[in-house]
């Protein structure tokens, strides 16, 4: 069973926070209060939930005194900000441009287009920490060339990769979300373009139920591949 998306990298970094946040926190045992730097790639209601970010709020939640740092395009940041009381010393908001890299402790962060809602700029993230580096990529179709350019000479130890359509499209290039050949194409230029190596993990997830397909299905189309398949409540190590 899908829930709606989100990931967390290293208890400190959330990445979307969707209506079902508060269910991925009792099902997996999750502390949001550790959670320190919350990135949007975009608003679409799997993703953005801003409303349920007021728990955090001064009298109501408790022992998180330092601010969550909320990072996203004009329309997360705007939406969010009228949501919660953004005048607490609870919320930071930071606005980000295509290819802003910021830092978050000791990670660093760069947003990069996405090809997905063409009503808004939509991200995706170039997570790095200690040499290693998490390429979130959905919701997205085949890249932008820009973000294509950006990736030219950089590492990725693990990739995240939006399959929405499953089997139900077979373009290799897919506009707006990606499918199985969108995947297995991104994965050869990624390899092509030496960002990838035998070591590097890559995850399809991100399925839509009208794919008609289960997770054995997509283990057993993937598995050729040597790309893995993500289901909700996954746990990896980079
Ligand atoms: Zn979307
Ligand atoms: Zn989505």
């Amino acid at each position: 069973m899908r829930s709606r998306s989100s990931v967390i990298v290293d208890d400190i970094i959330k990445i979307d926070y969707p209506a079902d946040s508060l269910f991925h926190a009792w099902r997996d045992q999750i502390d949001y209060g550790k959670i320190e730097h919350l990135l949007f790639t975009h608003t679409h209601y799997d993703h953005f939930f801003p409303e349920d970010l007021y728990n955090r709020v001064e009298g109501y939640s408790h022992g998180c005194a330092s601010p969550l740092h909320i990072y996203g395009n004009d329309a997360a940041i705007s939406q969010t900000y009228k949501a919660v009381p953004a005048r607490s010393e609870r919320y930071a908001f930071h606005r980000l441009l295509p290819f802003q890299t910021v830092a978050l402790g000791s990670f660093r962060a760069t947003a990069l287009l996405a090809d997905h809602n063409p009503l808004e700029t939509c991200y995706l993230y170039y997570i790095e920490k200690d040499g290693k580096a998490l390429l979130h990529g959905h919701d997205t179709g085949w890249f932008p060339e820009e973000t294509w350019s950006w990736l030219e000479g950089k590492k990725i130890n693990m990739a995240l990769l939006d399959c929405t359509n499953g089997q139900l499209t077979t373009d290799k290039r897919e506009r707006n979300h990606m499918n199985v050949e969108t995947v297995r194409e991104v994965k050869r230029r990624l390899r092509e373009g030496g960002q990838i190596d035998d070591q590097s993990q890559l995850f399809a997830t991100h399925f839509s139920h009208n794919c008609g397909l289960h997770h054995e299905d997509l283990v057993r189309i993937f598995a050729p591949d040597g790309i893995q398949v993500a289901y909700d409540g996954m746990v990896v190590q980079i």
